[in-house]
């Protein structure tokens, strides 16, 4: 089974709408639903803090400690597709930074639940 790694918006968790870390990226990992191809294991989930940061490091050290470098990171839907979106950066410029300093690839959205 694949492990992958979940980065959530902060900022989004915060307002308490129940996403993510309720269910549904966790739900499509268990399935293997919506832009999670295959069943996978979540090896970390990462929430991003504003204004943003602190995130590289936070995934390095999710890695480093868990000892589980994860076959793909994935941005989460909501923080892909949040309205407003996020201030500070966007998906696309989040994923390639992380690409970059991490060597994995990094798919943006998780699930297509509502
Ligand atoms: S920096 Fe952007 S993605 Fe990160 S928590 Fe703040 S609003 Fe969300």
């Amino acid at each position: 089974m694949k492990k992958i790694a979940v980065i959530g918006c902060g900022a989004y968790m915060d307002s308490g709408y129940g996403c993510p870390g309720e269910w549904r990226c966790l739900k499509a990992a268990a399935l293997g639903e919506g832009k999670i191809e295959a069943p996978s294991s979540v090896a970390a989930f990462v929430k991003c803090e504003c204004p943003g940061r602190a995130l590289v490091p936070t995934v390095g050290m999710a890695m480093k400690m868990s000892e589980i470098k994860p076959d793909a990171i994935y941005l989460s839907s909501c923080l892909v597709n949040a309205k407003p979106g996020c201030p500070y950066s966007n998906a696309e410029e989040m994923a390639k930074i992380i690409a970059d300093k991490t060597g994995i690839k990094v798919i943006l959205g998780t699930h297509e639940y509502h």
